[in-house]
């Protein structure tokens, strides 16, 4: 049996929101089997936010989710760390909305799960393998996913920047390589732009400590990789794609994609109910009538 996981105990740290620059308290602590990963505004009076696209809040810079009104923001780069680490069940526990920035990549994400170390449940997991491809396109940005052995992400990126015309990396993600390839990609911005976000009020948390910045011809801060861009981008993907609810089986190809797409597509590959199947243990199981509390209402009716 494939199993659940949760965190062996809790553990915290401390950080910046990237947009608010306030000091954040973040807390993951272990939960039960099917819990799902929710987030808890301990500044409201405890109130959930369970992280799926049946909450997706306006998209922009980053991915937030909201309920209710209460709303959680930058949720991306945690939610890449706890599915790639293979942690189901989890609370991850705020004093304010945005989920601090950290280095600006997943590695101290990482750090903290395996510092508080990750055990396996009494209940199987549950995947949705994708049986037919699904596509997504808006302009010359485009997603897809097509039927794969193994939870794959090619992702290409092209930008009007010297460094940037083009970056392209395929990559099966397991625990292993997303700690060594991918986690420690850091998050990236354009000189020019930062002006403009801090006139808007984002980003005055942002700085050559969590974010690669690129001016006109070059980068402000050393790279980790060669391509650290691309590689960025897929630890985004891999985390947006978290809000399906369920580890998917598939190869996900994305081009010049952004937050805004990936979660599009992450709530229509729910929609798409003939495109995949819920397999546990390798064997197939019938899509379920009724939907699963952790996931959109509108299964119910597939
Ligand atoms: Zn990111």
């Amino acid at each position: 049996m494939d199993a659940q996981r949760t965190l062996r105990r809790p553990i915290s740290c401390v950080g910046i929101g990237l947009h608010s620059g306030n000091k954040v308290n973040l807390s993951l602590k272990p939960a039960a089997p099917d819990h799902g990963i929710r987030f808890r505004r301990t500044d409201m009076g405890g109130f959930e936010v369970p992280a799926t696209v049946h909450n997706l809040a306006d998209i922009q810079l980053a991915t937030g989710l909201s309920r209710d009104q209460v709303s959680v923001e930058t949720v991306e780069h945690l939610l890449s760390a706890l599915v790639s680490m293979g942690v189901d069940n989890v609370v991850v526990e705020l004093n304010s909305p945005e989920v601090p920035i950290m280095d600006g990549s997943a590695a101290p994400f990482i750090y903290l799960i395996q510092e508080a170390g990750v055990k396996r449940q009494a209940k199987s997991r549950k995947f949705l393998k994708i049986i037919r491809p699904i596509a997504l396109s808006r302009g010359d940005k485009r997603i897809a996913i097509y039927p794969s052995d193994h939870f794959k992400v090619t992702y290409s990126v092209s930008y009007d920047h010297p460094l940037l015309r083009h970056q392209s990396r395929t990559l099966r993600i397991t625990e292993e390589s997303f700690i060594e390839e991918i986690a420690p990609a850091r998050t990236f911005t354009f000189l020019k732009d930062v002006e403009m976000l801090r006139q808007n009020g984002l980003a005055l948390g942002g700085s050559l400590e969590n974010a690669v910045v690129l001016g006109e011809t070059g980068v402000l801060n050393a790279l980790r990789f060669e391509d650290e861009f691309v590689r960025h981008k897929i630890l985004d993907a891999v985390g947006d794609l978290a809000l399906v609810g369920y580890p998917v089986i598939g190869h996900l190809v994305a081009h010049r994609a952004g937050h805004a797409l990936h979660t599009e597509f992450a709530a229509k590959i729910l929609e798409e109910t003939s495109a995949w199947r819920f397999v546990e243990d390798g064997s197939e199981l019938p899509v379920p009538s009724a939907a699963p509390s952790a996931a959109p209402a509108k299964i119910a009716s597939a």
